[in-house]
């Protein structure tokens, strides 16, 4: 029996024939793009059936979560540290900013030549279709390129419950005092929102279930260097997107068990490709959803996808957080530890990201490095430069794309795909 979750939407705010809408066209996209895959794991019927639900059971269990008692918190950007959320009982989720909606609105209070993923974050809140958004009691924002910072000061009047919160562009000791203020505020303000006092069990406990969800992915990660691959790019980039909303204990439960699945298909040798596929790493910006049209063009090429270095991706779970420390203090130092180990392009300089790039390549064994940065967004596009010419002087091919949110591109970006993977083959 279909539940009608229509009365749940209409009271949280949402246009109803919008988000319809919405719906629909994510529906017939995910039936194109992941339904039609062929020899995937059993386990990814998990992760079908919480994106078939991901607007009704996930946005009920919030909603009951709610009624307890518990705060429900949106976030942009992986420094948003999720400890410390679960620590005050509270719920993470992160809010979708991977697709075009209600454009034309966005473009009277942003520029047009503003990035997607900034866009989006105004297209959904303009047009009410992210239930999300609306069951948010805070959003947090997070000052790091210019094009966010200062786009913020004009979400706050659309999402009045917006916190921002200031993050370092320098790695210094400086910058790291910075970050630890701000965790330290971060902290006060989700006591004060929840009515948790965040102690060190809570916050130890916090730290448990965000590094063993890390730690599954990681799993996941090492799994995808087996030839053939077991698992194909685009469902991994689903898990890494799922990764952000679902309820982690049971999220990680259910990696494991398709880790554990995955680990019998390599000793079978089943693949989601054939052995020898052409095996492609992305770099760059993150992905969120419905955003899959990169990935997406370059297995329907005839290569697989074995990694990304994105925050949706390996450098938003690379790095776990220490659990050792008999106080507050010392565990909030820890998870300062952990994030500015984030190698994220607006840092300058930033020579932890090219250095990854370089090491991830080698332990996939990729045949290439994709690297995928918005149109406008400077920090991932210049970082692009240096990280091709260092890519290329250690023998790696490196292919850099600039694209957006719209599909007017497919084509073109087709074209250059198939043939990176011809000069790759
Ligand atoms: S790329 Fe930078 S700003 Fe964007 S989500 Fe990652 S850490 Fe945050
Ligand atoms: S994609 Fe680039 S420009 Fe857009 S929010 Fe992220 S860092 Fe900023």
């Amino acid at each position: 029996m279909t539940v009608d979750y229509q009365p749940m939407w209409q009271e949280l705010g949402l246009d109803l024939q919008a988000h319809d809408d919405l719906l629909q066209g994510l529906g017939t996209a995910y039936q194109d793009i992941f339904l039609s895959q062929k020899n995937r794991p059993r386990g990814m019927a998990y992760l079908d059936f919480v994106m078939r639900e991901v607007h009704g059971l996930r946005i009920k269990e919030l909603l009951d979560a709610k009624k307890t008692g518990r705060k429900v918190i949106g976030a942009f950007c992986v420094f948003v540290p999720e400890e410390i959320v679960l620590a005050a009982d509270a719920i993470l989720v992160g809010l979708c900013t991977g697709a075009d909606f209600a454009m034309e609105e966005v473009e009277k209070i942003l520029p047009r030549n503003t990035c997607s993923l900034i866009k989006s974050a105004f297209g959904f809140k303009l047009s009410r279709v992210c239930p999300y958004l609306e069951a948010a009691d805070m959003v947090v924002g997070e000052n790091t390129c210019d094009g966010k910072k200062k786009s913020y000061e004009q979400l706050l009047e659309l999402i009045p419950n917006l916190y921002v919160m200031d993050l370092p562009q320098q790695k210094t000791e400086d910058g790291r005092h910075l970050l630890r203020q701000e965790y330290r505020r971060f902290l006060q303000v989700m006591e004060e929102l929840s009515g948790v006092e965040i102690t060190v069990d809570r916050l130890r406990r916090g730290i448990e279930l965000t590094n063993n969800k890390r730690w599954a992915l990681q799993r996941l990660t090492r799994l995808r260097a087996a030839n053939p691959v077991p698992i194909s790019g685009l469902d991994v980039l689903l898990i890494n997107q799922v990764a952000f909303y679902d309820d982690p204990q049971r999220f990680t439960e259910s990696i494991n068990k398709l880790c554990d699945e995955l680990e019998e298909r390599i000793q079978q040798k089943i693949g989601a490709f054939p052995a020898d596929t052409p095996k492609i790493m992305l770099s760059g910006c993150p992905m969120a959803v419905p955003n899959w049209k990169l990935p997406s063009l370059i297995e329907r090429s005839g290569a697989v996808v074995v990694g990304e270095e994105s925050c949706v991706g390996e450098r938003g779970w690379r790095n776990l957080t220490a659990t050792a420390g008999n106080t507050v203090d010392e565990l909030l130092n820890a998870i300062v530890d952990r994030y500015f180990q984030v190698d994220c392009a607006v840092f300058t300089p930033n020579p932890d990201r090219e250095r990854h790039v370089a090491e991830m390549c080698r332990d996939y064994q990729a045949d290439g490095v994709i690297h995928y940065s918005l149109q406008f967004c400077q920090p991932y596009i210049i970082e692009s430069m240096p990280m091709e010419r260092r890519l290329n002087d250690q023998g790696s091919n490196f292919l850099r794309i600039e694209t957006d949110y719209s599909q007017e591109d497919v084509g073109q970006l087709q074209t250059r795909i198939e043939a990176f993977i011809e000069i790759i083959s």
